[in-house]
């Protein structure tokens, strides 16, 4: 495998995969390895596993592993190249290509010039002479620590200030303009996007700043919120503000709190409520959800009632189901958001409507419920109607007969009476609308798929056999023994075409008398192969017996072989048409049979 010229043993070498997973992932000492939770999936015993001194991780769960490469490009979401460029950077090797250092020293500059352009924002705001931006904050009721900590800032009403800035620390025009920071002029030259707003740095999962946000000042100024456009490096449905800030504290607080807008999110911090993000003005993707996956199993939805960014959320349930997430609601007074309960109501009344948040499903049902409240019998049931429809989504299971029953319970309200004949009118009602809608489990179209890396992360296919495995994690553990063994296997006898890779590798070995070590086997394995050689060189290996072991596995491999070689002679032998070839063919079906009987005898062991 190629490392885009880097030099993938030296990095191998001088990385340790503890300090690469520990960030992501708590481990606690189990024997000479280390275990923790999964990052890659949801569960509550550790089975996510690190082999220290060979370099390997594997999860027993959900069968991901591979060494740190691999560990990086799952966790970060990169390509193979730039897990090893990301590695090899922090690592200070340096670049070994010209197209990699140009890309270093792009992404670099890039991240500079933002933090040169917040530093000046957020001095001009404390320098301002009419101090209308900071009066706007403090109005606001931000605090001075947030204004500080979020590094909040004010872009001047003039066209140039910002340019004038940052040339003093030699970014050109054009460059800012790059970076969405300045727009050309018709006759040439340059001028600020950014004028007479309040801003907030946007920064990325690792705290640098990629883009700005401004909210306007005066009243007749357009837009009201002006975002940095896209970058390479900044995209709106891969960031979540105030992430870096939130990440940390959602695995304290078991989790994320979701709102809007940045004021928002301040004043949930403000409030004791690290764990906050804020969207911005984008519905939640597939990305944010897999970006908050990784932290956290819950979310708490903090929007707005009438906001389009609740409405999606409602539409993308399947999404959230799919990564496993359970996702709350809070019932938003009319009209308020976040930033307004909190203000003006006070930090409890808040954190009393957090704690109450529903369960996404029954928050919507709810919803629609409440339409009907104070009508009529025939109002009553177009409502439960529509709340049907709602459940005709949810795939037939557990959760579709709970909120069957919910439903019913709650249309029927004080009178028990009705609650049986109120159910059956529920289950009659999703009967005829799933049957319409062309069965139970039909998914939802109006569901976004999970985007862009989300979906490269496809699930490790199952082992095809249990034998092989332990046979190929015997080699690699006893590598001295190995020799002996490989010569009796072929390459067919592993099911599985990643077990016959790691196979060829050990075979290629012994054949050119080299050790047979895990180390090895990953120098040379197809990158593809990697998590199964992972798993298998972290299978647990019984140290006594290992011969017997091997012996007995090799020989049921060599036994599966003949079987089905004797089943495809057999096969051919009823389809053959002339004398010869069936002579031939029994020819064979009797040196099959002589090599079963001489594999049961033992014989055959031992002679590699
Ligand atoms: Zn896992």
């Amino acid at each position: 495998m190629s490392g885009g010229g880097w030099d993938l043993e030296e990095i191998r070498r001088r990385a340790d995969i503890v300090d690469i997973v520990s960030p992501h992932v708590r481990l606690r000492k189990a024997g000479r390895r280390l275990s923790g939770l999964c990052p890659f999936h949801q569960e509550r015993t550790p089975s996510f596993t690190v082999d220290p001194e060979k370099g390997l991780w594997h999860c027993f769960g959900c069968k991901a592993g591979g060494d740190l490469f691999r560990f990086v490009e799952m966790i970060e979401k990169v390509t193979f190249q730039e897990a090893v460029e990301l590695l090899a950077n922090r690592l200070g090797l340096p670049p070994r290509t010209p197209a990699d250092a140009a890309r270093t020293r792009a992404r670099e500059r890039f991240l500079s010039l933002h933090e040169q352009a917040a530093r000046f924002f957020h001095g001009s705001l404390k320098t301002e002479p009419q101090r209308a931006a900071l009066k706007y904050l403090r109005r606001r009721g931000v605090s001075d620590d947030s204004i500080d900590g979020f590094l909040l800032g004010y872009a001047p009403d003039a066209w140039d200030g910002l340019l004038n800035a940052l040339s003093k620390g030699g970014f050109s025009g054009k460059e800012l303009s790059r970076a969405g920071l300045a727009v050309p002029r018709d006759g040439g030259g340059f001028y600020d996007r950014f004028r007479n707003r309040v801003i907030f740095p946007i920064r990325d999962a690792t705290g640098g700043t990629i883009a700005f946000g401004g909210r306007a000042l005066a009243d007749d100024q357009q837009p009201k919120y002006l975002n940095s456009p896209e970058t390479p490096l900044f995209r709106k449905g891969q960031t979540l503000w105030a992430f870096d800030r939130a990440r940390r504290a959602m695995a304290d607080a078991g989790r994320a709190i979701v709102v809007e807008g940045y004021l928002d999110a301040i004043a949930c911090h403000e409030a004791g409520l690290p764990e906050t993000i804020a969207t911005m003005g984008t519905a939640l993707t597939g990305d944010h959800v897999e970006l908050l996956r990784r932290r956290t199993e819950r979310l708490v939805l903090a929007f707005d009632s009438d906001s389009a960014g609740l409405a999606a959320a409602l539409r993308g349930r399947e999404l959230f189901q799919r990564a496993g997430l359970d996702v709350r609601v809070v019932t938003m007074p009319e009209g308020m958001d976040p930033d307004n309960v909190i203000r003006d109501r006070g930090r409890e009344a808040f954190l009393q409507l957090v704690e109450a948040a529903a369960p996404m499903l029954e928050w919507e049902l709810s919803r629609i419920l409440a339409r009907a409240e104070g009508e009529g019998r025939r109002e009553k049931m177009e409502v439960v109607r529509q709340a049907v429809s709602v459940l005709a989504k949810v795939p037939a299971g557990v959760e579709r007969e709970y909120y069957v029953t919910w439903l019913a319970q709650k249309a029927a309200g004080d009178s028990p009476s009705h609650l049986r004949s109120m159910e059956s009118a529920v289950r009659e009602e999703l009967s005829r609308q799933t049957a319409r809608r062309g069965g139970p489990t039909r998914r939802t179209e109006d569901t976004p798929p999970g985007q862009g890396p989300a979906e490269r992360q496809r699930p490790a296919r199952p082992l095809a056999g249990r034998v092989s495995t332990s046979l190929l994690a015997a080699f690699l553990e006893h590598g001295e023994m190995a020799a002996r063994h490989v010569g009796m296997l072929q390459r067919g006898d592993f099911p599985d075409p990643h077990q016959q890779d790691v196979f060829d590798v050990i075979a290629g070995l012994v054949q050119r008398n080299e050790p047979v070590t895990p180390k090895a086997v990953l120098a040379e394995v197809d990158p593809e192969a990697r998590g199964l050689l992972a798993q298998v060189a972290l299978e647990e290996v019984p140290n006594e017996r290992v011969e017997e072991f091997l012996t007995s596995a090799v020989r049921r491999l060599v036994e599966a072989r003949l079987q089905r070689r004797r089943r495809q002679l057999q096969e051919q032998l009823a389809a053959a048409d002339s004398q010869d070839s069936q002579e031939s063919i029994r020819r064979e079906l009797s040196e099959v049979a002589r090599q079963r009987s001489a594999l049961a005898g033992e014989r055959i062991v031992g002679k590699g």
